[in-house]
């Protein structure tokens, strides 16, 4: 019941109370109220629009669909599409994550693919799916996506990424790419601390190690496991390798 509730009333909560705020005629305009108007107040915003004088939102009068928050996971612009998609994938773990987590496994930002995505029904346990089930010594044949993913939640890991979402065509520039990871650390940091939990966190993408510091600094509230320092490269050339050392550093007992 822990991980539906999270979904339902925390983690996912800036978004179900976002739909509820109203806009009260002496408010002045900001994105956030703009962003979730509801309909009855449609006509009203919109005349407030137009008064604005921010005059790089005068080119997106329309806001039906153009206006664009920053998505609340992973601090892109965020589409309708993009804010579902972010939905979906969270309902998917939430319905897989261990009560008592034992390893997080954190991973920078989500599989563009849904068939890349180990939580999705539709996953064909390829890439970092793959891998992360090698570490856990599961095995995938003949076995439907749903038996594979609650034995993967039997053995208490859980795999989430800093970044919620995959990065859009906009966000792939290495410097843009790392400042979304780094403004995202603090919420990921509170997350692993009040709500997930877990006995111990290993980081398993390259893609961290910029930040492997700035996370190693952060209070999470148990060991983190590290490769020499850096992130485990699951994701990186030698997969098979670093699959094969962080098997061998899990076996040590963390209670
Ligand atoms: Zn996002």
């Amino acid at each position: 019941m822990v991980p539906a509730v999270e979904a339902a009333f925390g983690y996912a909560g800036f978004f179900v109370r976002d739909q509820r705020t109203e806009i009260r005629p002496d408010q002045e305009l900001g994105w956030n109220q703009e962003y979730s108007r509801p309909p009855q107040k449609a006509a009203a915003t919109k005349a407030a629009i137009c008064s604005l004088a921010v005059v790089a939102l005068h080119s997106n009068s329309d806001m039906t669909s153009t206006i664009e928050m920053p998505c609340d996971g992973c601090g892109q612009a965020s589409s309708p599409g993009h804010i579902a998609e972010r939905l979906k994938r969270l309902e998917w773990s939430t319905r897989y994550r261990p009560v008592h987590i034992q390893t997080l496994l954190l991973c920078a930002t989500s599989q563009r693919e849904e068939r890349e995505f180990l939580y999705s029904p539709r996953c064909d346990f390829r890439g970092e799916a793959g891998r992360v089930l090698e570490v856990a010594a599961i095995a995938t044949d003949g076995k439907s996506a749903e038996i594979v993913q609650a034995e993967f939640q039997r053995a208490g890991f859980f795999l989430t990424p800093v970044l919620e979402c995959a990065f859009e065509t906009e966000s792939q520039d290495g410097a843009k790419r790392l400042s979304l990871l780094e403004q995202r650390l603090p919420a990921m940091g509170t997350r692993i601390r009040r709500s997930l939990k877990p006995k111990r966190v290993v980081l398993i993408s390259r893609e961290l190690e910029p930040v492997t510091e700035k996370i190693a600094a952060m209070e999470l509230g148990c060991p983190m496991v590290l490769d020499g320092g850096k992130p485990f490269g699951l994701d990186g050339p030698n997969a098979g390798e670093a699959v094969r050392r962080l098997r061998k550093a899990l076996t040590i007992r963390v209670d």
